[in-house]
């Protein structure tokens, strides 16, 4: 009985200690994965897929495992308070080629608060990206609701940026709903906005993805579609 106990206990001791190797060694390859490579030809047709509202601790890590394998490069508009505990899911980003874009803080309605809540605003999650990336520097920005008014402008010192094409996901409809809203309006130079809280909008761009690289779309991130595309400077407040 005792000997069987013994042998019980090392069973699992030695299983916990597999499962904890298995999760190491898989967060170590999500940490350290190859940069999407994306080489942009000017005169093909691209389009900039963004997602808003993140980083989310159900969603956003089978959405970079289905843009990694689909080598997509994307821009995450993040929130900052939704930073805390999901660190490693932003250096994946980071470390798979997306590019990391800021949201707010809180997603206020900007119109409605004073300069220096506006700057908190900013700063709290400038913050909270330093400590975790200390080398990367956020260069945009995409205010809640896209509203803006003159003195956001004027607080925010970097570009804002809005969107050509609202998925419409925000509305938690059906992925077929979301899928045909977009593929129905698509065109070259849009700037696609999608939310990573929402399960439906990761079966959306299983099926949008290949459809649209069917159709000879190049997805390009925020930076690299502004360097790109013709229409970008109606795109970029500031
Ligand atoms: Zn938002």
């Amino acid at each position: 009985m005792k000997y069987r106990n013994i042998g019980f206990i090392l069973f699992i001791s030695l299983s916990c200690l597999l499962i904890y190797l298995i999760l190491l060694f898989s967060l170590q390859a999500r940490l350290h994965r190859t940069p999407i490579q994306s080489e942009i030809d000017p005169q093909q047709p691209m389009i900039a897929i963004t997602f808003d509202d993140g980083p989310n601790a159900s969603y956003t890590l089978p959405l970079l495992d289905l843009l990694y394998k689909e080598q997509v490069p994307a821009t995450f508009f993040v929130v900052g308070e939704a930073i805390s505990g999901n660190e490693n899911i932003l250096r994946e980003m980071a470390a798979s080629g997306h590019e990391i874009e800021i949201h707010s803080f809180s997603h206020p309605d900007l119109t409605t608060l004073a300069p220096q809540q506006i700057r908190e605003e900013l700063w709290k999650t400038e913050e909270r990206l330093q400590t975790i990336l200390p080398d990367y520097h956020a260069r945009y920005f995409r205010p809640p609701y896209g509203k803006y008014n003159q003195q956001v402008q004027q607080t925010i010192p970097l570009p804002l940026v809005l969107w050509t094409l609202d998925s419409g996901d925000w509305d938690h409809p059906q992925a077929s709903s979301i899928y045909d809203q977009v593929i129905q309006q698509v065109q070259n130079q849009d700037i696609l906005i999608f939310h990573d809280d929402n399960p439906e909008t990761i079966k959306t761009l299983k099926k949008l993805i290949p459809e649209l690289k069917k159709e000879g779309f190049q997805f390009v991130t925020i930076s690299s579609f502004l360097e790109h595309a013709s229409s970008a400077s109606v795109l970029l407040i500031k």
